[in-house]
């Protein structure tokens, strides 16, 4: 059963409990800054999606295709340490994906799937250490920011049935959770749901994992009229995703965001 309380008073009550316990960075013990279980050292080891390189160069991950581009930018566009942390919230479409891409209001994915974020995420999926999804899904939600209005509410991607029995927990509703409950948005990991076992899609290629994840999903009414934003730890052919969206935008959601850790790199 899943109890929301209301949004200020949720916020509260982790303001108070921050207060009394304090937070520590999970990967080097110590003091977490700003409130968070990562402190600054260990996040600047993680690989920023988008960076700037000898001043004049924007290095970027398109954060749908993952296709690797190189930017040039003029002079009166240098960048301070501030201006780079906005950039690393954009999306950095490719041209070919500014153009073809009308399914997400908005992709959201700070960081490549790069040591040591990959060996992290990793440990989460398969090393039975779900203490990192607070720690993955706080770090998600201070990327938000605030210049997008929050959606209504926050999804998971769904495991089916036996492979969460299995695995005994899904690390993207693990993450999305945490994230939600930061952001004080409802998560309602039950609106949709997995109704077959597609196996696993690594080493597919990308018509064969469309093909595989077609009609993968339900979406329950709860969705209609609603925004909604799709966490998952990593985006990589993102077939996963649009099948997805493709099931909520049927069911009648008003919009979709993606909102994950890190994206893969399509050079690989
Ligand atoms: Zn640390
Ligand atoms: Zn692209």
């Amino acid at each position: 059963m899943h109890f929301y309380m209301p949004r200020s008073a949720e916020k509260a009550r982790l303001g108070l409990q921050r207060l009394i316990i304090g937070s520590c960075c999970v990967f080097c013990n110590r003091r977490g800054e700003q409130n968070r279980d990562v402190c600054i050292a260990c996040e600047q080891l993680f690989v920023r999606r988008v960076f700037i390189e000898k001043r004049h160069w924007v290095n970027f991950l398109c954060s749908l295709c993952g296709e690797e581009h190189r930017q040039f930018m003029p002079e009166d566009e240098f960048p301070d340490q501030s201006d780079e942390n906005r950039r690393s919230k954009e999306p950095y479409f490719c041209q070919k994906c500014q153009l073809s891409n009308a399914l997400f209001v908005r992709v959201l994915a700070p960081y490549r799937y790069e040591f040591p974020l990959d060996r992290i995420i990793q440990r989460m999926k398969y090393g039975q250490q779900r203490v990192l999804g607070r720690v993955l899904g706080s770090l998600l939600a201070s990327h938000v920011g605030s210049d997008h209005s929050l959606p209504d509410i926050v999804l998971s991607v769904p495991l089916h049935t036996s492979r969460q029995i299995s695995r005994g927990y899904n690390q993207a509703a693990d993450i999305a959770r945490w994230c939600a409950r930061e952001l004080g948005i409802a998560h309602k990991p039950l609106a949709v749901s997995r109704v077959f076992d597609t196996g696993s899609l690594a080493g597919l290629s990308k018509p064969a994992r469309q093909l595989r994840i077609l009609g993968a999903f339900r979406a329950s009414d709860e969705v209609r009229g609603l925004r909604i934003a799709i966490v998952d730890d990593v985006l990589t052919t993102g077939a996963t995703t649009r099948e997805l969206a493709r099931e909520l935008y049927d069911s009648g959601a008003e919009s979709v965001e993606v909102w994950v850790l890190a994206r893969t790199s399509s050079s690989r």
